[in-house]
């Protein structure tokens, strides 16, 4: 079985493999950053002998919006885009849980690279790169984050909303520093002084019973396990999630603190700013959005069988 790093990889339409999968040094995204992208997982079930994709339909819309955003004419039809990954997928004959990515960027704009790189101007290309993955240290431990002395980038600069390569150059100085400073992770704040996400997660807490999380409009990623979040607590768990801006301190004096996203699935907070949040151990409520999430993307709760797409 291929690992992480050796398996194939779907460039433009050809399943390559990794010594193959190369990318022009004239190429914008590698010059300036041109490139958006999806991270997405699959999970095996034993039960159904089978590999699932969860979410791939809003992955594959925000992928759209990522490229509207961003100006990029869309090489392929959202269709096409999940047959490449299926096609990916099997050709490695993946049978585990996986990550990986979904990339759409701008190519060589000329060997003069006097043109504006706009959509019409380069070539727009794709490629589908990543494998098995199933790390749940974060998930079963928790984390211990800090409030970074980075800003989280705004609507008004550069849109947190899309899942643009550049954006994650703002995570990764936050993230960089935590780990200098002793702490697994960091939590950005927005222009406003209010929360807004972790360096590749969003964020939410739990008091006396409710789970609050910030906005759309507070300078982050419209991620999609959020919205799995707020749904299965919505549904399971009650009363009706509440979505409104956040201070710092509300997570010091939280009963619960969790981040979520495609990668970090759902892992609780232990600590913000060496605060610990309540006793400083992963909370129940967390524990059990957990437990839904994994019975959901694994095929076991069938209420989501829509929100699982079967590879095999
Ligand atoms: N915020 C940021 C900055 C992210 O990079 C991610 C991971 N894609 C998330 C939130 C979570 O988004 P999603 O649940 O769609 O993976």
């Amino acid at each position: 079985m291929p690992s992480y790093d050796h398996a194939k990889v779907w460039l433009n339409g050809e399943v390559v493999s990794p010594e193959e999968a190369k990318i022009s040094v004239f190429s914008q995204a590698v010059l300036r950053g041109s490139s958006i992208y999806e991270g997405i997982r699959a999970y095996w079930s034993e039960e159904r002998n089978n590999l699932f994709l969860w979410k791939i339909d809003p992955h594959i819309r925000r992928l759209f919006d990522s490229m509207r955003v961003m100006r990029m004419t869309p090489p392929y039809t959202a269709e096409e885009f999940k047959d490449a990954v299926v096609e990916w997928i099997r050709a490695n004959e993946f049978k585990e849980d996986l990550h990986f990515r979904l990339n759409v960027y701008f190519d060589d704009s000329g060997p003069l690279d006097m043109k504006g790189y706009a959509a019409d101007e380069v070539d727009t290309c794709v490629f589908i790169s990543g494998g098995p993955n199933s790390n749940r240290k974060r998930q079963e431990q928790g984390v211990n984050l800090c409030v970074s002395s980075w800003r989280r980038i705004s609507d008004d600069s550069v849109p947190p909303r899309v899942k643009a390569s550049a954006n994650y150059q703002n995570g990764r100085l936050a993230g960089v520093e935590a780990r200098i400073n002793g702490y697994d992770d960091a939590l950005l704040l927005n222009q406003d002084g209010k929360v807004a996400e972790g360096t590749g997660t969003c964020i939410m807490i739990v008091r006396e019973g409710k789970l609050i999380t910030p906005p759309v409009t507070a300078s982050i990623l419209e991620s999609i396990t959020r919205d799995s979040v707020i749904e299965m607590f919505g549904r399971h768990i009650g009363p009706e999630p509440v979505e409104r801006p956040m201070d710092r301190t509300e997570i010091y004096v939280a009963d619960e603190a969790m981040i979520c996203g495609s990668a970090a699935e759902v892992a609780p907070v232990l600590s913000l700013d060496r605060i610990e949040v309540a006793d400083g151990k992963p909370g129940d409520i967390t524990r059990r959005l957990q437990e839904i999430f994994y019975a959901a993307a694994r095929g076991v709760d069938e209420t989501y069988e829509k929100d699982i797409m079967p590879v095999y």
